[in-house]
């Protein structure tokens, strides 16, 4: 089944954790997590329309400055979204460089922070390297629940579990997939054209029906040209198929409260990224660090309902028993 999305980690599972997730129809990609990303090719940072960080511990942030690096004189802007005081901590990664010359680029790089509050309340603030990257504050904004970005094709939503620290979790969802039916097409006398695509887009933001779509194609008998109502054209949308959902869990430690704010954000998800950083044995230390052991990683993908998982985030004291952990974390999921 074609999908909007290919989502891949950055590094093996004892690497930092990161997902790059691929769109498959043009050249763009959205990162989770700016930790180590050495491994990503430059062209495929020059992709990157939006990054969302879990939190700020280093290993998922310290790469801020590669980035910044291979796409600074070269790309117009970036998205970032973080949770608490991220706004400030982006603007202490910029300070801490010298930019007397940056402004005179030819290509200059906005950087836009969103800052997602715990009270619901998000706050944007833009870096240009135009003014020497100083903080150029916007309005702050009200979040509609849980979503954190929306296009016609996908959405991002994200909520915070405890990791000690408040940390985001995410929920990558494609959004319903709409065919049209050729031979119904034919049967109202219309051509195909770049009004289909008009009309998926007003029936996937949900469109009032009366809304007119310019109907025009070209054919052997020339140019045509007319008016319809998305309620006119609705019957020639066929198989509404559910988009694929994806979440990315990690840092986080096994609690009652996390499993409820993950059902909530990924219930039925199709395909989950979640942390696996210790073995059962070392349940207690894992709590101590606040993170999931593989059998908890399991027991939540079980709760979620998840229809496929993948472990990531391994401590490097397993380096020799990377199976076992995956071992842990499918009998658990699977209920074995
Ligand atoms: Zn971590
Ligand atoms: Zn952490």
């Amino acid at each position: 089944m074609h999908t909007l999305f290919e989502p891949r980690l950055v590094n093996d599972a004892f690497g930092d954790p990161g997902l790059y997730v691929d769109f498959r129809d043009e050249p763009r990609g959205l990162l989770f997590d700016l930790g180590d990303i050495a491994k990503l090719p430059p062209r495929k940072l020059m992709r990157l329309s939006h990054v969302f960080v879990t939190h700020t511990h280093m290993d998922h942030f310290s790469g801020f400055d590669h980035l910044l690096r291979v796409v600074l004189g070269r790309k117009t802007g970036v998205v970032l979204f973080g949770g608490p005081d991220f706004i400030a901590q982006v603007e202490h990664k910029l300070r801490a460089y010298t930019w007397n010359l940056v402004h005179r680029y030819e290509v200059g790089l906005a950087i836009d922070a969103c800052e997602i509050g715990t009270n619901g309340r998000g706050q944007r603030a833009r870096f240009s390297s135009r003014t020497r990257f100083a903080r150029e504050p916007c309005a702050s904004f009200e979040l509609p629940g849980d979503v954190l970005h929306e296009e016609t094709t996908f959405r991002v939503r994200g909520r915070f579990v405890d990791h000690d620290i408040a940390c985001l979790a995410f929920a990558i969802e494609e959004k319903a997939r709409l065919k049209v039916d050729k031979d119904r097409l034919v049967g109202l006398g219309l051509g195909t054209g770049a009004w289909l695509r008009e009309l998926k887009h007003a029936v996937l933001t949900g469109a009032a029906g009366e809304t007119p779509i310019d109907v025009r194609w070209h054919d052997r008998h020339g140019d045509h040209a007319m008016t319809r109502s998305v309620n006119e054209l609705r019957p020639l949308i066929l198989d509404v198929v559910p988009g694929r959902r994806i979440g990315y869990v990690t840092d986080l430690r096994y609690s009652e409260p996390n499993i409820q704010t993950l059902v909530q954000l990924l219930a039925g998800v199709d395909l989950l990224f979640i942390e696996s950083v210790f073995l059962e044995e070392d349940a207690a230390h894992g709590a101590r660090k606040n993170h999931l052991t593989a059998r908890q990683a399991g027991r939540i993908a079980q709760r979620v309902g998840a229809k496929a998982v993948v472990p990531f985030h391994f401590s490097p004291r397993y380096e020799q028993r990377s199976a076992d952990l995956i071992a842990e974390v499918r009998a658990a999921w699977s209920g074995s």
